[in-house]
């Protein structure tokens, strides 16, 4: 297969002053497309502001012969971003909602502001930028849209409940979106990356448990004061842990080929899930147990779903449904019935 190509294609890049965002960025800017560097330029954590991380991969794709221009809009206000790719380039094909941050605590710790801000930037973000080109797509029938969750997301990880409750709700939403957009050539896909970036690989960040230091101080005239001080110290830094040749394959654009695969106009894939890093790919999807069948009327007890509890949880003869209309009620109806029967 020759190189995909992008050639005369606009791709909004969110978040891509660095990390992942720089990759994808870099690597569609180096394959004809025209790239909107979008970057608020904060912490990992969302504060502050800055121009310079968007300026600076703008530079690099120009510098390499490319075409890219810098939007430093916040992703909850998507439809500015949408507005620099249309006032540069006339058109957008391609959405990588890709900005984030992390506010990790333990539920028990967890604030509303820790809650809503990572829903805010995670969730309305990507709804807000994909929303203002949602139109454009549907009237040139061409749209690529990329959704990033996160392991987190899928199989939930300690101190991230905000997070992993964002990170999953972009893949529901872009198996939807894929539902609504097939007919117009619109595809939505979803990532779940793994890069040794500011946002660590959770191999990492389920390492940094909350600290407790007492300190007592003892000073001549007696006085004896306790401080109890509690930290959660921020992850360890990758290259201090990882070993050089895992640290390598963890590089974001190990990413970026999967992304961009997944955007090009010649690739049929809707509604996907797919982990991707370290030279890995994996698709996942729902699996489901056979289940059980109850009557329906009083004997369907608590007591009656122990009973089975051993066919609800069974896997040995697993279905796949990858729709609301993948369960054939009427056959369980039927099947109902036939219990009631006898
Ligand atoms: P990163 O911190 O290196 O980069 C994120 C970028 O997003 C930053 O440059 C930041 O300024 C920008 N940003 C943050 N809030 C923004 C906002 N409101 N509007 C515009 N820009 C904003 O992070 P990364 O590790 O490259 O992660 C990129 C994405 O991948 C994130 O969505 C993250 O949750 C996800 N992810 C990463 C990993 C990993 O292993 N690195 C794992 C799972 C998921």
């Amino acid at each position: 297969m020759s190189d995909l190509r992008f050639d005369n294609r606009v791709v909004i890049v969110t978040g891509a002053g660095g990390g992942l965002g720089k990759a994808y960025a870099l690597f569609f800017g180096a394959r004809g497309a025209s790239v909107v560097v979008n970057d608020l330029g904060v912490s990992r954590s969302g504060d502050g502001t800055s121009t310079s991380a968007a300026d600076v991969v703008v530079e690099e794709i120009r510098k390499a012969g490319g075409k890219a221009v810098a939007n430093y809009n916040s992703v909850e206000d998507g439809d500015k971003i949408v507005e620099t790719a249309m006032k540069a380039f006339n058109r957008v094909d391609i959405i990588i909602n890709n900005a984030g941050i992390l506010r990790d605590k333990s539920f028990a710790r967890m604030t509303d502001a820790d809650w809503d801000l990572i829903q805010a930037v995670h969730v309305k973000g990507s709804y807000k930028v994909t929303k203002a080109a949602w139109d454009i797509f549907k009237k040139q029938k061409f749209g690529r849209i990329i959704m990033t969750a996160s392991a987190a997301g899928v199989y939930g990880n300690f101190g991230q409940s905000n997070y992993s409750a964002a990170k999953l709700a972009l893949a529901s939403f872009s198996s939807t979106l894929a539902k609504e957009g097939a007919k117009d050539n619109i595809h939505c896909n979803t990532i779940a990356p793994m890069a040794a970036s500011r946002i660590p690989p959770l191999l990492l960040t389920n390492r940094h448990p909350t600290i407790t230091t007492t300190i007592t101080i003892t000073t001549t005239i007696t006085i004896t004061t306790t401080i109890t001080i509690t930290t959660t110290p921020s992850p360890p830094r990758t290259e201090s842990i990882m070993p050089p040749d895992v640290l390598a394959a963890l590089k974001p654009e190990y990413v970026a080929p999967l992304v961009a695969y997944l955007c090009h106009e010649t690739t049929k894939e809707n509604g996907g899930l797919f982990e991707v890093g370290a030279g890995f790919v994996a698709k996942l999807r729902w699996e489901r147990s056979r289940g059980a069948v109850f009557k329906a009327d009083d004997t369907f007890s608590p007591a009656a779903v122990g009973a089975k509890w051993g066919e609800i949880t069974d896997f040995s003869n697993p279905e796949y449904p990858s729709s609301v209309t993948d369960t054939d009620f009427l056959s369980l109806l039927e099947q109902a019935k036939n219990l009631a029967a006898n």
